[in-house]
């Protein structure tokens, strides 16, 4: 296996342009891939780290919201201000992320590009509406996150590409972001949501909900939050057409029957505590 370590981007982009796609691969803080490399996965023919990519790095403010480079650690994004104030669902899935350690090496990009439906920080990116900027050495373009996922481990990234950054347009409302896992501390999520809302005179007027780990790829509840702000009441109505968006598998973590009543009991219990009538 050959290394590479490159220090310009430009450097970078030449290199996954030149080298065999099948042959190889970009490391960034390795906690997804070097785990697998252990359990005994071929190594590739050639590595690329890009951990010193300074393009790649740091959360900016933008006009519209904000840009988080590629290579941003979950631990940078559980320090910024800026992401705790403006996008508070995001940084509350970087708080319940694995321990310091994983969150100090493990980046933003490493956690979209790996594409698992339990990735914690993928229901917060959906809520928001978040955009990639890929570059490759030719071309750079911008895609919405969901059309970047294509399903368990799979994306829709083009040969040479690599993920710049992470585009955030400005939020209006509340936000919040909840994780269930086996265990308190470094837990995989058993199934996580990510709710965002505005409310006029205690009244619902915007509702927006994303939900992980129920479904190949993160979901939004569109038929519940639809009928949550036409009035339905119903508990049992939003559970089923919280049932109609998701598909959930038995895993070592959970059965899909537990995931689905789970998920359904804990977006129930949060409506009712945002002051949303609720009858069984
Ligand atoms: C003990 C432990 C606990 C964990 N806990 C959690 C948890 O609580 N929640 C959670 O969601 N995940 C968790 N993970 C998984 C992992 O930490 C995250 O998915 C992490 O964000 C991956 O980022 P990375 O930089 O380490 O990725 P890497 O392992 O370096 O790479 C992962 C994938 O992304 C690709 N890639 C990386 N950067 C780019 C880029 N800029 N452009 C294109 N492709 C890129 C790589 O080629 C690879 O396919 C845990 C892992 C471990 C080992």
């Amino acid at each position: 296996m050959k290394i590479y370590q490159p220090y310009g981007l430009g450097d970078c982009l030449d290199l996954l342009s030149e080298l065999p796609q099948a042959e190889t691969v970009i490391l960034a803080g390795g906690t997804d891939l070097m785990p697998r490399y252990e359990q005994g996965k071929v190594l590739p023919e050639h590595l690329i780290n890009i951990k010193h990519l300074a393009d790649l790095q740091g959360i900016t403010e933008t006009e519209n919201g904000a840009e988080i480079g590629g290579l941003t650690t979950i631990e940078t994004l559980r320090r910024s201000g800026l992401i705790h104030r403006d996008y508070p669902a995001l940084w509350q899935s970087t708080e319940q992320f694995a321990g310091v350690q994983i969150r100090n090496r493990a980046t933003l990009a490493g956690n979209i590009a790996n594409a698992s439906p339990a990735g914690d920080t993928l229901s917060p990116l959906y809520l928001y509406h978040a955009k990639l900027k890929l570059m490759s050495r030719h071309a750079t373009r911008t895609i919405r996150l969901e059309d970047f996922i294509a399903g368990p481990g799979e994306t829709t990234q083009e040969r040479g590409e690599l993920i710049h950054s992470i585009i955030l347009p400005r939020v209006t409302g509340s936000s919040c972001f909840y994780k269930l896992g086996l265990r308190e501390a470094m837990a995989i999520s058993v199934v996580n949501y990510a709710l965002r809302y505005s409310q006029s005179a205690g009244e619902l007027t915007d509702l927006e909900i994303t939900a992980g780990a129920v479904a190949p790829t993160i979901v939004f509840l569109d038929a519940l939050t639809t009928a949550v702000l036409s009035g339905e009441t119903n508990s049992t109505v939003w559970r089923a057409l919280i049932g109609q968006d998701i598909a959930p598998i038995d895993d070592i973590r959970a059965s899909a029957d537990y995931r689905r009543k789970v998920l359904g009991r804990l977006i129930t219990h949060h409506l009712q505590n945002l002051g949303v009538v609720c009858h069984e």
